[in-house]
């Protein structure tokens, strides 16, 4: 039997959040329902943030009541705080994610906390969830470089990852939040963590900005990590690291892992038909390394069908 590999779709919110334009909630609804349509079983569809600050993601709560209830579809929130997190939680929420950039300057540009403060509030949220019932997952941002301090030390990463696990969190996902990762930084990080938690318990959150991120994947499915998060089309990439653009487009992680024999339950004739869709709600053009062969595959082969007769 082959074997499964979960793909998280981050889209919704990590994608939609870097882009100028700022779609509905109907249109975000139009957008999740559509990833749902491809068998995407794992989706990050908002963030509980001020509106004021991120007007993306505004209208959480009238989002995530309306989202698209299908079984084994796993939704997650971003909470920032843990007045997010009541708002997730209140929503329906039953996973939230925490973001915490492992460098001191990140964190002071991003959400000006220092790394110490930044840590105690994730740490607070992952222990609530716990308490809760929710299902925590931390994000472990700038974890190979951070775009003001360089590279960073795999211990202080493994450190965070402990950390976050000993809190409660039931995932932790390794973000190259500026694609500076390598696949032999790659195994070495990992190679490391392994040491601390089980590899099960955490997934990698790659960025294509050099053209890495399939290696890197490659690289982390030979260390046993067996989830990624991706966004549909290559949509979005950090609107506070400067340099930083392109998420792991979803379609080329699904093609790659599809071909080797894995599983991800995503139809790659649905997924290319959904990023044509998505392209039109963001208005701009979408695409990773393979769109263009997928397109050729799975619609215009049709359309000359047709014509063939
Ligand atoms: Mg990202």
């Amino acid at each position: 039997m082959s074997e499964w590999v979960t793909i998280n779709e981050v889209g919704p919110r990590d994608g939609l959040q870097s882009l100028g334009k700022v779609l509905t909630v109907e249109q975000r609804l139009q957008l999740i329902q559509g990833l749902v349509d491809c068998g995407i079983a794992a989706i990050e569809s908002t963030s509980f943030v001020s509106a004021k600050a991120v007007p993306q993601m505004a209208g959480a709560t009238e989002l995530y009541r309306q989202l698209p209830n299908v079984a084994n579809v796993r939704y997650a929130a971003l909470v920032p705080n843990l007045r997010g997190y009541n708002d997730a939680v209140a929503a329906g929420a039953r996973t939230v994610n925490v973001v915490l950039s492992v460098t001191d300057t990140m964190n002071l540009k991003n959400i000006n906390m220092s790394l110490e403060q930044t840590a105690q509030v994730c740490s607070d949220i992952m222990k609530q969830a716990k308490a809760d019932g929710v299902n925590g997952q931390a994000y472990l941002a700038v974890a190979f470089e951070c775009p003001f301090e360089g590279a960073v030390s795999t211990d202080v990463v493994t450190e965070f990852a402990k950390q976050m696990y000993s809190a409660g969190a039931q995932k932790i996902i390794i973000a190259d939040t500026i694609g500076a990762a390598n696949p032999a930084r790659v195994i070495t990080l990992l190679t490391q963590i392994a040491k601390v938690l089980p590899l099960s318990q955490v997934a990698c959150h790659f960025h294509d900005t050099r053209g890495m991120a399939l290696a890197n994947v490659y690289a982390a499915l030979q260390c046993g990590v067996r989830e990624f998060d991706t966004a549909i089309g290559g949509m979005g990439g950090c609107p506070f690291s400067p340099g930083a653009s392109g998420n792991m487009a979803t379609e080329d992680a699904v093609l790659m892992l599809e071909q080797m024999g894995y599983k991800t339950g995503i139809s790659l004739h649905e997924l290319t038909a959904v990023i044509g869709t998505v392209e039109g709600l963001v208005e701009r053009k979408l695409g990773g390394h393979s769109y263009n062969w997928l397109k050729r595959q799975y619609l215009q082969n049709n359309e000359q069908g047709a014509h063939c007769g």
